[in-house]
């Protein structure tokens, strides 16, 4: 009886996030259901000592439909979009895409900068990091 009290909860999360999870796969042309919880891509993402959601727990959020989480977790602005993890996927699965749309999504929502274009400039950093940050930046 408990159970099936949360199959019908988790339906009617799906559906109230459904327009969401539509917009994300729209912006990166990825599928999140093709992901079958392997975990190669977090085993070689370089960032996951620093983020608080693993990336596949990420695309798990995803799939849940729980946006929420996948909204407040600090790992979508820790990715430094390198793109390690669609290389490993065997499915075929670009995580990077999911979380530059994700960011994308917020950023269009918020209408803020997770960013300071003054501080990257002036620090001299690695190409691949500059990149990322300016992929970070709304205006
Ligand atoms: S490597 Fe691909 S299939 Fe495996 S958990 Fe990551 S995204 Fe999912
Ligand atoms: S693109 Fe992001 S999530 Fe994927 S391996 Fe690189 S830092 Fe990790």
């Amino acid at each position: 009886m408990k159970w099936e009290g949360g199959c019908i909860n988790l339906r009617l999360v799906l559906k109230k996030n459904k327009h969401i999870l539509q917009k994300i796969e729209e912006i990166s042309g990825e599928n999140v259901f093709a992901c079958y919880q392997c975990g190669m891509c977090t085993a070689g993402c370089p960032m996951v000592s620093e983020m608080d959601v693993l990336p596949n727990q990420v695309i798990r959020l995803l799939q849940l439909g729980a946006m929420e989480e996948v909204i407040n977790t600090r790992t979508v602005w820790l990715c430094a979009s390198c793109y390690t993890c669609g290389a490993r996927c065997p499915k075929g699965v670009n995580l990077s895409r999911l979380m530059e749309a994700i960011r994308l999504m917020i950023l269009r929502e918020q209408n803020q900068d997770y960013v300071k274009i003054e501080k990257i400039v002036k620090e001299s950093l690695p190409q691949i990091a500059l990149i990322s940050a300016l992929r970070k930046f709304t205006s």
